[in-house]
C-alpha cells in the first residue's frame, strides 16, 4: 500500500481558511466538499481530516493523524505527546487577562485569592505560578467574557486579537500572558517513509513562506545612478542590470524584503530610478 501522510485541520473557524490556503499554495490539491470530514489529495500522498480545533491535539497524540494545524495556544494547553514542528505565521493572537473596566488594577498581585474564568487552565496556571500568585481557576469552554458580569469570576483569561470583544463586554485587558500563532504539530516518532513526505511538505511551506516576505522589483535608471541604486538594494546577491536600447539607461531587477519596502522605494526614487514596478513572488526555492 502506498504511504501517505494524514493531516488534521480545523473544519470551520479562524484557522481553516489560511490552513487550507497554505496547503494549496504548496501545490497540494484536494476537494473539501461541504460537510466533508475527510478528503484525499489527487497529487500528493496526503489525506485530510476536518475537525474541531480542540480535538486535533488528541488525534495527533494518538497517531490517528500524523500532523495537525492548530493555534500554539491549543498546542501548548493540550500538548501532551505532540511536537510543535513549525510556526506558520497566521492566526496571530494573544492570551490575556482582563478585568471589568471599572475595577482599579495595579498589578497581577491584585488577583491573589481571586477567581479567574478561562478555557486555558494549563497556560494560566503556569503563568500564575511563575508570578507567585494563587487564584482559583474556573475552567469554562466558551463565552468566557461574560463570567465577571454574572458573578462567576473576578477576571477572565482569554484569546484576544484586537480587544474589541473584551471592550464590548465591559472588560479591559490588563496582562498579556502568551503570544500565539498557527503552528504545525506532529506525532512523535513518524516512520521514515512518513518523515520523508513531511520533509517534502515542509520544503514547500518554506518556499511559500519565504516568497510571502519578498517582492520582485523592476525599474529603469540612468547608468550614472546604478552605483547608488545597487547600494540601496539590500540582499545577498547583486541586482540584475540589463542595458536598455535607450542609450545611457538600464533596467534593474531585484528581490526586496516586504519590511523595508517603502524605505527602499523612496531611496530608489531619490537615486534616480523611474518606472518602478513591484510584483508579488509566488515561490522561492534556493
Ligand atoms: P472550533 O469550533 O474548531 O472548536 P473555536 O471556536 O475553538 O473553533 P476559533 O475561534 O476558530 O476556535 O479559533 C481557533 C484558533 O485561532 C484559536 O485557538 C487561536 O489560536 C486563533 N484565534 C482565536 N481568536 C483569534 C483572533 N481573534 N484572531 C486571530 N486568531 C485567533
Ligand atoms: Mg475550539
Amino acid at each position: 500500500m502506498e504511504t501517505y501522510i494524514r493531516i488534521a485541520v480545523q473544519k470551520k473557524g479562524r484557522l481553516s481558511e489560511d490552513s487550507l490556503r497554505l496547503i494549496r499554495e504548496c501545490g497540494i490539491r484536494f476537494n473539501n466538499g461541504k460537510g466533508a470530514l475527510k478528503a484525499k489529495s489527487e497529487d500528493f500522498p496526503m489525506e485530510f481530516l476536518f475537525l474541531r480545533d480542540d480535538d486535533i491535539p488528541g488525534y495527533v497524540a494518538d497517531g490517528v493523524a500524523d500532523l495537525g494545524i492548530i493555534g500554539e495556544n491549543v498546542a501548548v494547553e493540550k500538548g501532551k505527546n505532540i511536537e510543535v514542528i513549525k510556526e506558520l505565521g497566521f492566526s496571530k493572537c494573544r492570551l490575556s487577562l482582563a478585568v471589568p473596566r471599572e475595577v482599579e488594577y495595579n498589578g497581577i498581585k491584585d488577583l491573589d485569592g481571586g477567581h479567574i474564568a478561562t478555557s486555558y487552565p494549563v497556560l494560566l496556571g503556569k503563568y500564575l505560578k511563575e508570578q507567585g500568585v494563587s487564584a482559583s481557576i474556573h475552567e469554562i469552554s466558551g463565552s468566557v467574557e461574560i463570567a465577571p458580569g454574572i458573578g462567576l469570576a473576578d477576571a477572565v483569561c482569554d484569546i484576544v486579537s484586537t480587544g474589541s470583544t473584551l471592550l464590548s463586554n465591559g472588560l479591559k485587558e490588563v496582562e498579556s500572558i502568551f503570544k500565539s500563532q498557527a503552528v504545525m504539530v506532529a506525532t512523535p516518532g513518524l516512520s521514515a517513509e512518513k518523515k520523508a513526505l513531511l520533509d517534502k511538505f515542509l520544503f514547500r511551506i518554506d518556499a511559500v513562506q519565504r516568497a510571502k516576505r519578498k517582492k520582485y522589483i523592476m525599474m529603469n535608471a540612468p547608468d550614472n545612478a546604478l552605483d547608488e541604486i545597487e547600494r540601496v538594494l539590500p540582499g545577498a546577491k547583486s541586482p540584475t542590470i540589463t542595458p536598455l536600447k535607450n542609450k545611457g539607461w538600464s533596467s534593474v531587477q531585484a528581490v526586496i524584503n516586504e519590511d523595508d519596502f517603502w524605505e527602499v522605494i523612496e531611496a530608489l526614487k531619490n537615486a534616480g530610478a523611474e518606472d518602478i514596478l513591484v510584483t508579488p513572488i509566488e515561490k522561492m526555492v534556493f
